[in-house]
């Protein structure tokens, strides 16, 4: 570290912390505006869980209609172009969700970033910031460099945890009730036997969950449905805490408490999937030390899950640990209180609104501790509008939200928390910020016309009007 008194000083246009897949849209989003756009990123690698091997959820609805397009869709188009991209794919259950390879969506984020000429600080953490009377004129980040004061005159706040939000003094809600969505690891497997996975499904559909929105399963019967899954020829299977496979594991301890082994392709090249199970339920991940010590279970969890892949479902007979998420996934943390917010009706009711800025169609998904998991479908298998004033922290002028501290009620923020909402939430929220910064003497983003915004995101492929 250097010993300077004083902190050094950089100044941009526009700063976005957080370079998760908000954050990484948003930064995206203000620098192809011209903006000389500063990320800041606490870890060592721009991506957060796009790059983990879990699918995005919330960009294709129910029908096979994309809601999400823009930058989401450039950084897909850009997996594609280097051979990682497998497609929107049905998981014949609730949705519809998009498959790369995680390894090559780190070339396609950290490519599509310097394309665009963002300024990226890796390894620097925010820990306070400049604020007044809810304007903020500088953050604070500290790295190997030392302090640093980052200044500029807009800033979004991407960081998961609305952190900047609430350095700006922002109020919010947390959890509901000492409750959180649990906290797990990713993790990923290579040599699976798709076809005998599959087949399996089709001999035993008792064990998975299938055709739980009418908008899936469209009168089929469970067989039915299982043909369809073999006909895809994919491994986008859903094993059920409450399936006998699982719940008998469960109850005999062979498999810890869990409402699911969600089974997702992330390479066809590999025979790879991404498994989704792990979990320490109630943790407050602002919390660093109770966070940090939930890993030791979450890595005994993955052992375990290993075990009994390979020993209980067909198909991963031969299938051999490939590859671990670098950090603990975090569902739930502060919902920050926004000048609007989204409900529970908004998300159920599939609602449209004038001051959209991005969409959203995942289900209501709400992890609970052990097996319990809430899942209620969008009407329709439709989409619905996330307005505007859910990306503005009440009482603070020049920061904007996006991605999963967005303003929105807690059954809500089960659905518009997944990543192809957070990803239009961030190219909204970039943009703003860039128009913001173009506006002589403007510094809140409530001078922010939504028109001339709608039509800025339409212009670069946002999706705002179409899709059921
Ligand atoms: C186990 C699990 C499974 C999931 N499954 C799916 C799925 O299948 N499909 C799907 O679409 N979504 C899924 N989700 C939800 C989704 O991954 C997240 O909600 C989404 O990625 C959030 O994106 P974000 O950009 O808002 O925040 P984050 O990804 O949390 O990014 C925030 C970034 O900000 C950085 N940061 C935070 N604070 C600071 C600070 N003070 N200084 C500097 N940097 C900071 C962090 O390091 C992080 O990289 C899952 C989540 C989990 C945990």
């Amino acid at each position: 570290m250097n010993d300077q008194a004083a902190p050094a000083t950089l100044r941009a246009d526009v700063v976005v912390l957080g370079a998760g897949a908000a954050g990484v849209c948003a930064a995206i989003s203000a620098a192809r505006e011209g903006k000389h756009t500063v990320l800041i990123e606490a870890g060592p690698m721009p991506g957060g869980e796009l790059l983990t091997g879990m699918a995005v959820d919330g960009a294709v609805n129910a029908h096979g209609e994309w809601v999400v397009g823009g930058v989401a869709r450039e950084l897909f188009d850009e997996c594609r172009r280097l051979d990682g991209y497998i497609g929107a794919l049905n998981d014949w259950r609730l949705i519809h969700y998009v498959c790369y390879d995680p390894e090559v969506m780190k070339l396609a984020v950290s490519g599509l970033l310097a394309k665009h000429g963002v300024t990226l600080l890796l390894h620097s953490f925010v820990f306070g910031a400049d604020a007044h009377d809810g304007h903020v004129s500088a953050v604070h980040i500290l790295n190997k460099a030392g302090m640093t004061r980052v200044e500029a005159p807009v800033f979004v706040d991407a960081s998961g945890d609305g952190d900047l939000a609430v350095l700006a003094g922002a109020r919010y809600q947390s959890g509901e009730k000492g409750q959180f969505q649990p906290v797990s690891i990713m993790f990923r497997m290579a040599g699976v036997d798709t076809p005998r996975l599959l087949d399996f499904v089709r001999s035993a559909p008792q064990h998975f969950a299938l055709g739980e929105s009418e908008a899936i399963r469209g009168g089929r019967t469970d067989a039915q449905i299982a043909e369809a899954l073999r006909e895809q020829g994919q491994p986008t299977v859903f094993l059920k805490g409450d399936g006998p496979l699982l719940a008998k594991a469960i109850e005999q301890q062979r498999l810890y408490p869990t409402a699911l082994i969600m089974i997702q392709p992330t390479s066809t090249h590999r025979g790879e999937v991404c498994l989704n199970s792990t979990r320490v339920a109630n943790i407050d991940a602002t919390r660093t030390l109770d966070l940090s010590a939930t890993l030791g279970s979450l890595t005994q969890q993955v052992e375990v899950c290993l075990a009994f892949m390979q020993a209980e479902v067909p198909g991963f007979e031969d299938a051999r640990l490939s590859g671990l998420a670098p950090r603990i996934g975090i569902r739930e943390t502060r919902r920050i209180e926004g000048d609007a917010s989204l409900t529970e009706s908004d998300v159920l009711r599939a609602r449209k609104r004038p001051d959209g800025i991005g969409r959203g169609c995942h289900h209501v998904d709400i992890h609970q501790d052990g097996a319990g998991q809430v899942r209620i479908p969008v009407d329709g298998g439709g989409s619905y509008d996330i307005p505007w004033g859910a990306l503005l922290p009440a009482g603070v002028a020049n920061v904007v939200i996006a991605g999963r501290c967005v303003s929105a009620d807690r059954p809500a923020h089960g659905s518009v928390r997944v990543m192809g909402p957070c990803m239009a939430m961030g190219q909204a929220a970039g943009t703003a910020a860039a128009m913001l910064r173009d506006t002589p003497g403007a510094d809140d983003f409530r001078t922010i016309d939504v028109k001339q915004l709608r039509q800025r995101l339409r212009a670069n492929g946002a999706i705002l009007e179409g899709p059921r």
